[in-house]
């Protein structure tokens, strides 16, 4: 293998130095050698070693230097039809929520500063109003996520004490949220009741005891029960809580702040509704259904949130600027004059009518014929709201089935993903499928700009 300082002196190299720079040229060299000689000492060894002075081997080290500038961290489109995508980042955030983050970015803010007295405010603050107008909760406070929300809301009402679920309820979200061990770091004893497929009132009335704090109920995001079931009301189980002076307390994941039921999508608990059947404290995840940033909202009783604010533990679980910033736009977009099922975009994705998504399917299927792809058809496609809300209900939705020869659907699949702009597509019956419910409408030309260059590679 060549020595690095050797391999600068080549022409072809000198000029990446002039175009790029000598650092960038040499971290490129170092890791080309390193896989070249890799491969050398590999099981398959190549026959011949490249021919480091001439433009291939440069145009390579020019390939590596650009990925390298390229952020790690990147824009992709979202064609998998799944509209809350966790690996893709969930909740796409609406332009007002993008600008407050830009300012509160930039410039320096009133984060905790009450502006009226000059003295020193409470960041919660900012949210708080607007969170009690559209919950109808007493008070609120907001964290870092949901998981954060129930884990504090745990520990300062049930630390030392225990806490009832339903066996039923016991989910696990994913990562390693399972909720049975975030009730163990809390610090509260869980004692589970019912069955899998059904739970009664009476259950949870059955296991109270003196170490009894807080009645749980939590969303089973992401999987459903079906057949011979029955859950507890709601309205019962608060009740049940109030007699015994208990906390009745629910972990809606997702919750959502308007009424999904018009657009086909029953199930979702609205957060006021859950408020008004009397659950004492909520929380509910800014980045899923609510389609605003990472956070944990935590909504209910003035005093049980009072405890929580005042928890040792809060200072390390708060919700950030930028994102405390973009929650209080997108939630201003729930309020007149905005319509936030037009508003924030997770909202408007999962109501667009089936001609918006058909014709957007239209539009793609034009822009990628002129790009020269032939195998392509429309079929229908079903979306999923995802984001461990609404299991199993499914969004009609219009999809573009596609190949490009010489490619399976994986390779295909693949060569999306690397392109400039990444391009996630799903794969069924072994064709590519591109789902027009979660592209918009100006990402059209970048899918199309990345068949472009599949099919010119
Ligand atoms: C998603 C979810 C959580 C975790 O929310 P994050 O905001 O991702 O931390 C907790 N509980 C339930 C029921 C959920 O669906």
């Amino acid at each position: 293998m060549p020595q690095i300082e050797a391999l600068l002196s080549y022409p072809t190299i000198a000029a990446l130095v002039d175009s790029y720079s000598r650092a960038e040229t040499v971290a490129a060299l170092r890791r080309e050698i390193a896989d070249q000689r890799a491969a050398l000492l590999g099981d398959s060894p190549p026959d011949t070693l490249p021919d480091f002075s001439g433009p291939s081997f440069a145009d390579g080290i020019a390939a590596r230097i650009e990925a390298d500038r390229l952020p790690a961290l990147r824009s992709v489109v979202n064609a998998t039809g799944v509209i809350i995508h966790t690996n893709l980042g969930r909740a796409r955030l609406a332009p007002e929520a993008v600008a407050a983050m830009a300012a509160a970015g930039a410039d320096a803010t009133n984060l905790e500063l009450d502006l009226e007295s000059g003295k020193r405010g409470s960041r919660h603050a900012h949210v708080e109003a607007l969170i009690r107008e559209l919950t109808g909760a007493e008070a609120a406070v907001v964290v870092n996520n949901c998981a954060a929300a129930v884990l504090l809301g745990l520990m300062a009402t049930a630390g030392g004490r225990s806490v009832i679920a339903s066996r039923g309820e016991l989910v696990e979200i994913g990562g390693s949220f399972r909720l049975p061990d975030v009730i163990a770091q809390s610090g509260a004893a869980l004692r589970e009741v019912g069955t899998t497929n059904r739970t009664r009132v009476s259950d949870y009335e059955a296991a109270i005891d003196d170490t009894t704090a807080v009645l749980l109920k939590s969303h089973a995001s992401n999987f459903r029960i079906i057949g011979f079931t029955s859950a507890p009301d709601r309205r019962a189980l608060a009740r049940l809580a109030q007699d015994n002076r208990l906390i009745m307390m629910e972990d809606l994941g997702s919750g959502v702040l308007v009424d999904l039921s018009p657009y086909g999508l029953a199930d979702e608990p609205v957060v006021a509704q859950v408020l008004d059947a009397g659950a004492d404290l909520v929380m509910f995840s800014g980045d899923k259904l609510l389609g605003g940033p990472q956070a944990g909202i935590i909504a209910g009783r003035a005093k049980i949130v009072a405890q929580l604010k005042a928890h040792p533990l809060m200072r390390a679980l708060r919700i950030d600027k930028l994102s405390l910033a973009a929650l209080e736009a997108t939630l201003r977009l729930y309020r007149a004059p905005h319509d936030p099922m037009k508003a924030v975009p997770v909202l408007r994705m999962l109501s667009d009518p089936i001609e918006t998504v058909a014709a957007r399917a239209a539009a793609l299927t034009d822009a990628l014929r002129a790009k020269g792809l032939r195998d392509l058809r429309t079929v229908d496609s079903t979306a999923r709201v995802g984001g461990g809300s609404l299991p199993e209900q499914d969004l009609p939705s219009v999809a573009l089935s596609v190949a490009v020869d010489g490619l399976s659907a994986d390779g295909l699949a693949a060569a999306l993903r690397h392109g400039k702009v990444p391009v996630v597509a799903r794969i069924a019956q072994g064709r590519v499928l591109l789902d027009l419910r979660t592209i918009q409408d100006c990402e059209v030309p970048q899918v199309a700009d990345a068949f472009a260059a599949v099919l010119r590679s």
